[in-house]
């Protein structure tokens, strides 16, 4: 068996195209500021393709950029000046920051009306009760590539193996409010092989390369691929062995090119609806 590959890069351009229709008949400029601290290779990647996508869908974006031996209180000042800021609709702070700045303060100081990454608490709270306004990028794709692809939920057994509270958990709650029974595993998990082979869908967000293998998989299953693996040869893995894994699975995310892409697909939606919120 082959599996139906979940194509993330195309589905992506859609929803880029659809939010820079939205932003033309809404008459509306919608401003993204994205805060980068310190000079991650990886991060100045995410956030260089971030600025991209914004060109690409009519949104202005602004860099705040950062040395690494940046103060807390600077970056913070930052952050409170932006939520003043009309012209800015969404606010986005570059993850992880240095040690010695506290995430949790400068993400907690980001305005929920603006926290289009999702993950201040009142929007992580407003998740669990199922009243989310901006729900977490990747989980958002995760699910949109679910539902693009016409893969039943209601119903199935959906086991997410990662716990995080930017991918795994929210990636959860999304999937038991479409009615999926839901088995969350982590780094305790023992025996994850047994609870992966019970899955009706799979998402594999742990950020280890070539975890799940075509034996952990059942025939049929939805396979989605979070996990970004850099390879000592510089190359790009998924914590799925794609190549053994699309031969047991009905469905299948590439990576590069699944959850990557609609991930900032999605930061353009909640930005395009933040702008649509304060016009
Ligand atoms: P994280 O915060 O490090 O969380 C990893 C999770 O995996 C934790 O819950 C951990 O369990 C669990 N885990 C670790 N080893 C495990 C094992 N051997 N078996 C079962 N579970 C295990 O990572 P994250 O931020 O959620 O990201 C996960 C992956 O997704 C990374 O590769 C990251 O680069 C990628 N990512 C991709 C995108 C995208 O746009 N495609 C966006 C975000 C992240 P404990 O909780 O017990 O430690």
């Amino acid at each position: 068996m082959t599996a139906t590959l979940l194509d993330g890069k195309a589905l992506a351009a859609r929803v880029r195209a659809q939010a820079r229709e939205t932003l033309a008949e809404l008459g509306v400029r919608a401003g993204l500021a994205v805060v980068l601290v310190g000079d991650d290779p990886a991060s100045r990647v995410y956030v260089r393709n971030k600025v991209r996508a914004c060109e690409e869908t009519g949104i202005c974006s602004e860099l705040h950029a950062f040395p690494a031996d940046a103060g807390e209180n600077e970056v913070l000042e930052r952050v409170l000046a932006l939520n003043r800021d009309a012209r800015i609709h969404g606010i986005l702070v570059q993850l992880p920051l240095p040690a010695g700045i506290d995430s949790e303060r400068v993400l907690a100081a980001v305005s929920p009306h603006k926290d289009v990454d999702g993950f201040h608490v009142e929007n992580l709270g407003a998740l669990v009760a199922g009243r989310a306004k901006f729900v977490p990028c990747t989980p958002a794709g995760v699910l949109r590539l679910l539902q693009h692809g016409n893969v039943r939920i209601a119903g199935r057994h959906a086991v997410v193996i990662g716990r995080s509270t930017i991918v795994g958990k929210p990636a959860a709650l999304l999937l038991l409010q479409r009615d999926a029974t839901v088995t969350i595993c982590h780094s305790k998990t023992p025996d994850l092989a047994a609870h992966a082979r019970q899955a009706d869908i799979l998402v594999a967000a742990v950020g280890r390369a070539k975890l799940v293998t075509a034996d952990m998989v059942k025939p049929g299953a939805c396979v989605i691929d979070v996990g970004m693996n850099r390879l000592p040869d510089g190359s790009l893995a998924g914590d799925v062995d794609f190549a053994s894994v699309k031969e047991v699975a009905g469905w299948i995310t590439p990576v590069p090119g699944g959850v990557g892409p609609m991930t900032v697909a999605m930061l353009m939606e909640n930005t395009v609806a933040a702008a649509r919120e304060s016009g």
